[in-house]
């Protein structure tokens, strides 16, 4: 994820401003809302707690959040609402074209939003294809690969497996041609099948995809990924990938590979003005995750609504009574905040990679290592490090910089 914009860097002082100063915002890069927790298939990888549950935000909650939002001070540029839930697309069309309808009667907010769905694409059909199109929409589905993988996890309530209603839903997307990139969780499962996944990508001329490796996160308290040499052969995973869509002319956008090439090519793509990473996910209020009844947090997506006994809650606040900047003045906050720059710092002394990561995912750090004043995760050895290395090894292969050359 990038931004272009010219944010301050954080810094604790931030906490003691009263909402009433004046203050040089930041800029928002990403709004997350969650219209509603539920999810209609039941993934037994998946870290969200209550996607049993089918409450829906009203109205006047999606109102109150952008003009929280708008009224902050903090949309100084094009910004992202990522609708994620549970299954976005659980909730109905007809809620969506009244919610677009309430937030494009925000002044600017038609030009300046891009709208971005990240579906399991099991209910996808032509209508919401239309709605997709009329509103220029970005739609991710996540599917694992060939159906023997992806329904070892991605399963309904009663147990079935939902590999054919995604591709149903790829198929509508493909017949009203809209583009769309595809998530993969990797697990244990898929390990040893990096060659077939990529044929499977390419026989459905999936051209963009994302590789997450399956993460303890959440509610997903344990891995498939929990193996004897797991990294390994993860290692080996991500590198028969590279190499086949090297060897196929990189017909793929793989994106952990694509940042990596970024990183190394174009490193200002990814930098603040100042030379710092942009890193989103540790910067307050460059991510905006809202729930269906209003409570908001910041940072990394993953930490809304989730049970904390360390910080006791990853809620700053809710939009119905609160601004956005009143999390300032919450202790948890400030406690959240000072321990993710205190890992940042750490990462900083400690890790190569730092200028190409900035200290990567808060929620991974407390999930695998319980603080998020800390440093390295599997996470970030996966999907950071090994990406970067894999590049950059083929880079100097190109270049004859091997050990003999
Ligand atoms: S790669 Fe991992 S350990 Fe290194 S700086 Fe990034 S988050 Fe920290």
């Amino acid at each position: 994820m990038t931004t272009s914009s010219a944010e301050p860097s954080v810094s604790l002082p931030l906490v003691e401003l009263s909402p009433d100063e004046e203050y040089t915002p930041m800029s928002l890069g990403l709004l997350v809302i969650q219209p509603s927790p539920f999810c209609n298939i039941n993934c037994d990888y998946c870290y969200l707690p209550d996607r049993t549950d089918k409450r829906r935000m009203e109205f006047e909650v999606l109102d109150t959040i952008m003009n929280r939002v708008f009224g902050s001070g903090l949309v100084q540029h094009p910004f992202t609402i990522l609708w994620h839930a549970g299954e976005p697309l659980a909730v109905p069309l007809q809620w969506y074209e009244k919610a677009f309808e309430i937030i494009n009667s925000y002044p600017g907010a038609k030009e300046n939003i891009q709208h971005s769905f990240q579906s399991n694409g099991t209910l996808i059909n032509d209508k919401w294809c239309e709605f997709i199109k009329k509103h220029n929409v970005e739609i991710g589905l996540s599917i694992d690969g060939p159906a023997h993988i992806h329904d070892f996890h991605r399963k309904t309530r009663k147990g079935e497996g939902t590999h054919a209603k995604a591709m149903r839903g790829l198929g509508f997307l493909k017949k009203h041609g809209i583009k769309f990139g595809v998530v993969s969780v990797v697990s244990n499962e898929a390990l040893g099948h990096a060659d077939e996944i990529y044929d499977f990508y390419r026989a459905h001329e999936i051209s963009g995809v994302g590789l997450n490796i399956e993460e303890v996160e959440g509610a997903n308290t344990a891995s498939s990924l929990e193996v004897q040499q797991a990294e390994e052969k993860i290692r080996r995973f991500l590198k028969q990938m590279y190499l086949r869509n090297k060897a196929e002319g990189f017909p793929i956008h793989i994106r952990e590979f694509e940042t990596a090439r970024e990183n190394i090519v174009q490193p200002e793509i990814n930098l603040h003005p100042d030379g710092s990473y942009a890193n989103l996910e540790s910067e307050p209020f460059s991510m905006i995750n809202v729930d269906c009844f209003g409570n908001f947090s910041s940072f990394s997506p993953e930490l809304l609504g989730q049970p904390t006994e360390k910080y006791t809650t990853f809620n700053f606040g809710n939009v119905l009574s609160n601004q956005i900047f009143d999390a300032t003045a919450n202790k948890v906050f400030q406690h959240v905040l000072s321990d993710i720059e205190n890992g940042n710092k750490k990462c900083a002394d400690s890790c190569e990679f730092y200028s190409y990561c900035g200290g990567a995912s808060p929620s991974n750090k407390y999930y695998e290592n319980g603080t998020f004043d800390s440093s390295e995760t599997m996470h970030c050895r996966s999907m950071i490090q090994m990406p970067m290395e894999i590049v950059l090894e083929d880079f100097e292969l190109d270049m004859g910089l091997t050990p003999d050359g």
